[in-house]
């Protein structure tokens, strides 16, 4: 049977360690959301070892208990050491989906751990922290290869046996400084999916350009030798230094390029008419403005000015465009305020948060319930130190004890 393509998206876990980005812990959960809502196979939401996502973590999978982030995969990433494993389980008892990370490469193993550490080392370590993993409860598993495309071939292949043979369910090819190009991605991929047989993550950075092709070509590796494919992907391409694989663009490749489309079976469908909220959104909480010229979303993507392509475009628009503008979600007006305008704040009164919820049709049962919610939406404006949007307002207006969770954060000891 043919292998089948799903997108883990890692934007809440690399997205979030980029250098001068963050997001608030409502932003991420809204992430959440939107990924579920695009359908997106899993999001990689947060780091269970770190104090300061305990409460988000929770609250997210108890969105998930709820049904309200359902049916995506919720899952944490940890270093892979018998002590975070059991760290997770104590800090996080009701996570179930972990990826658990240990360099590979040569260059690590001398640069990294100074020597500490052979080959062998690392593979006991990695066997021991999935052993545990399993032991704890985990249901899926996949076991990270950092720097996997400087890593000799042979020992990847013994690796992601290994890693197998532990009781691992996928195999994470790192690459993690954006060094493979399409074509040895796809040889290294080949040759461990077919050798080792365990579905492969494609994880790849934008060093030199090609993220996105190169987790195609990954993904196309993996599958035609008979095993599932999982995309790593980040919203608008954010990551550090180059950044991720952009979601959008590993979609468009995948439904629309020569040698991809109609030809390649997605692990859950993609709800493409998210696209643009998505991206916005992202942009917005992360406070960088998507470029003019990326691929679907960008403000250029669809607009024509020379004459050739502009009277092409307007015969036919496919002379000039390879997709539609309205399949992405596009092509509402868009309102923007340019009178007077109330929108949430940390010092926000009843008053003008009455108004914000009227206009969206919010209505509360009496006084003091409208109170407890202008109390949280208090709070989440400290936290994300923009007015929130619509969709946050009425998240917290319907979820109030869950964001009541996601914006404790108390530093404890
Ligand atoms: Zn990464």
């Amino acid at each position: 049977m043919m292998g089948k393509i799903f997108l883990i998206d890692v934007t809440n876990r690399d997205g979030v360690q980029t250098a001068r980005l963050s997001l608030s812990k409502l932003q991420k959960t809204m992430i959440n959301l939107y990924l579920n809502d695009f359908g997106v196979f899993q999001s990689e939401f947060g780091f269970p070892t770190t104090k300061h996502e305990t409460n988000y973590l929770r609250a997210n999978l108890e969105l998930a208990t709820l049904g309200v982030l359902k049916p995506i995969r919720l899952s944490g990433w940890i270093r892979a050491t018998v002590e975070d494993v059991e760290r997770t389980f104590e800090m996080v008892p009701e996570i179930e989906h972990l990826n658990i990370s240990i360099s590979t490469s040569q260059q690590m193993l001398q640069g990294k751990f100074k020597g500490r550490k052979s080959r062998v080392d690392v593979l006991e370590q990695m066997v021991n922290a999935v052993e545990m993993a399993n032991k704890l409860g985990a249901k899926a598993i996949g076991v990270n290869a950092e720097d996997a495309s400087r890593t000799d071939i042979d020992f990847l292949v013994e690796f992601a046996r290994e890693a197998k043979a532990a009781g691992g369910d996928r195999f994470r090819y790192c690459d993690t400084l954006g060094y493979d190009d399409p074509f040895s991605i796809y040889d290294s991929i080949a040759k461990i999916a077919d050798e080792a047989s365990i579905p492969v993550e494609i994880h790849c950075h934008g060093d030199l350009g090609m993220a996105v092709a190169n987790s195609i070509s990954g993904a196309k590796a993996a599958v035609d030798a008979g095993q599932d494919a999982y995309i790593n992907t980040t919203i608008n391409g954010i990551g550090e230094r180059a950044g991720n694989a952009d979601l959008l663009s590993c979609v468009l490749a995948l439904f629309k390029s020569k040698g991809f489309a109609n030809k390649y079976k997605l692990g859950r469908p993609i709800k493409l008419n998210r696209a643009f909220k998505l991206a916005k959104y992202a942009s917005l909480a992360f406070g960088v403005p998507i470029p003019l010229n990326q691929p679907g979303v960008g403000q250029n993507a669809f607009a024509h000015a020379s004459g050739i392509h502009a009277d092409g475009v307007l015969k036919d628009p496919e002379n000039y465009e390879l997709y539609n503008f309205e399949e992405l979600g596009r092509g509402e007006p868009e309102q923007v305020e340019t009178g007077r305008m109330i929108c949430s704040g940390e010092y926000t009164g009843i008053s003008g948060f009455s108004h914000i919820m009227g206009k969206m049709e919010v209505s509360f049962a009496n006084a003091s319930e409208a109170r407890k919610i202008l109390e949280l939406v208090r709070f989440a404006n400290v936290e994300a130190q923009i007015p929130l949007t619509e969709d946050e307002l009425h998240f917290i207006a319907k979820y109030p004890e869950i964001t009541r969770r996601l914006l404790t954060l108390t530093p404890l000891e």
